[in-house]
């Protein structure tokens, strides 16, 4: 595993040539395009002092912007909330109800302005910061670009309707993603409710309840008559807690954006949702392919300030250009430096563009091996009918020993769909249709994101296949 001398500049957010010089002094002659090794790149990351984080098991090299904070530097910040669930089922219903229920702003005579997150404080004076944008598929786009923005998923689950296709969705999502879960019962002032079915559905998806002995907090409420909107607030704000989030306000600020548009009246603006520091009015940054100075911040009442604590999602006006969601946001010192990186990074997309390759399964197979002791293939399995996945989550689940293993991420009935394709990004690993194909928007999102789709329709070549690059792997290890 090795990377490139400006691909690491470029995600430490450092200047190339200082990176080049560093390597010098330790005797190491290396140009931008030349490549380095694992242990020599740790070196470097550690000498700038930012620290080796694993984005992906998949993916050891990648390098993002996060100077080490000494645990005396950090203190508490606020949880970054999603709400994900079925269709119908209340998200919109409830992130409105939850935002007309925050008194707090209410008073202050505020006037509510959607830039993709808001936060509210509780009865107990918990803040809480939600994301806007309800549903799995922006959460999980967001995680394949490495932006991690979310703490806690709160799943809303309708009490008339129980446990449906996209509820399960968003329980590998936010299984995948390695983050808690609250399940919010919603509609509970509907006739028809029937809570106990819900918590005894999510069993089946071991999803197991705190009234069923398990650690899941469940809270019934009803987005329509805002009835339990405040004790969500308080579990999410327990849940938060129990995660002890921390951040240091006192360093240069790195963050996530969210949303970004080019407005007519402000030029491109970009909704971010800081991570870490404190991003300030005049502060030099560059995200994604695009940099500037932050001219003014805009906070989620529409109000001006001059600064963005961690965890507070911040209009951000004075970009040279529109970054995408998902793309991170780091304070950089000097212009030239921002330009630089900025450069580079459209340079290696151009790059990309034109050599694009895919990940095939044995690739996957070798990168999960490299990564830990035991290799585990993650897959995604769709079949024709509940039989099929059930089937063949069993037969996957069962080729094995001590040294491989196969896991299934996610498996449901249907065709293959954008959603499973940005989750098997995400985590990067392949798709597996079993006498289904993947619909036209899946196909195109899979081949420009390079992720590996295999069809299907006997159960012994699927197994006979996965066997095959689980023993090819054993042997290359030898
Ligand atoms: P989403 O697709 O998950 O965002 O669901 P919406 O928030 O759009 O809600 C879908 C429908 O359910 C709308 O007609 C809402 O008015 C209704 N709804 C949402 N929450 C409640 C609730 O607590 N009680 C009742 N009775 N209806 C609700």
């Amino acid at each position: 595993e090795a990377i490139t001398v400006g691909e690491l500049a470029n995600r430490m957010a450092e200047r190339v040539a200082d990176v080049v010089k560093f390597l010098m002094r330790n005797g190491i002659m290396a140009t931008t395009n030349q490549s380095i090794d694992a242990d020599t790149a740790q070196l470097v990351v550690e000498e700038f002092g930012h620290r080796v984080v694993r984005v992906s098991d998949a993916d050891v090299e990648q390098v993002i912007d996060t100077v080490v904070d000494k645990a005396e530097d950090l203190s508490p910040r606020p949880p970054i909330v999603t709400i994900m669930g079925h269709v119908d089922h209340g998200k919109t219903s409830l992130l409105d109800a939850i935002r007309k229920a925050n008194v707090v702003s209410a008073e202050a005579g505020g006037i509510t302005q959607h830039i993709g997150a808001y936060q509210v404080t509780t009865d107990s004076g918990a803040v809480l910061t939600f994301l806007d944008t309800p549903g799995h598929a922006a959460f999980t786009s967001m995680r394949a670009r490495g932006a991690q923005v979310t703490d806690i998923v709160v799943l809303v689950v309708a009490a008339d309707d129980a446990v449906k296709p996209q509820t399960v969705e968003a329980i590998s999502h936010a299984r995948a993603a390695n983050v808690p879960m609250i399940v919010a019962i919603n509609k509970i002032d509907k006739y028809e409710a029937n809570p106990q079915k819900v918590r005894t559905d999510l069993l089946q998806y071991e999803v197991v309840v705190e009234e069923m002995g398990g650690d899941v907090q469940t809270v019934e409420l009803s987005a329509k008559t805002g009835q339990g909107i405040d004790t969500l607030l308080e579990a999410i704000a327990l849940q938060a807690e129990i995660l002890e989030l921390q951040a240091n306000p006192n360093r240069a600020a790195h963050g996530a954006v969210i949303e970004a548009k080019l407005d007519v009246g402000r030029g491109p603006v970009a909704t971010v949702l800081v991570q870490n520091g404190t991003l300030r009015q005049g502060d030099i940054f560059v995200v994604g392919q695009t940099w500037g100075k932050v001219r003014a911040l805009v906070n989620d009442q529409g109000e001006r300030v001059t600064e963005a604590a961690p965890s507070v999602p911040v209009e951000v006006l004075g970009l040279n250009g529109t970054p995408s969601a998902g793309d991170v946001l780091n304070v950089v010192e000097t212009e030239q430096q921002a330009r630089e990186i900025a450069d580079y990074r459209a340079q290696v997309a151009k790059d990309k563009r034109t050599a694009a390759g895919t990940a095939t399964l044995e690739q996957l197979m070798a990168r999960a091996k490299a990564d830990k002791d035991i290799a585990e293939l993650s897959v995604v399995v769709k079949a024709d009918v509940q039989g099929s996945v059930e089937a063949i989550v069993q037969v996957l689940e069962k080729i094995g020993n001590e040294e491989v293993r196969v896991r299934v991420l996610h498996s449901g009935v249907g065709a293959i769909t954008e959603s499973d394709i940005t989750l098997a990004e995400a985590s990067g690993v392949p798709v597996i249709g079993f006498n289904v194909r993947a619909n036209a928007a899946a196909r195109n999102v899979a081949q420009q994101k390079g992720v590996e789709i295999r069809y299907y329709s006997i159960i012994y070549d699927l197994v006979d296949d996965i066997t095959a690059a689980a023993s090819g792997l054993l042997k290359a290890e030898v």
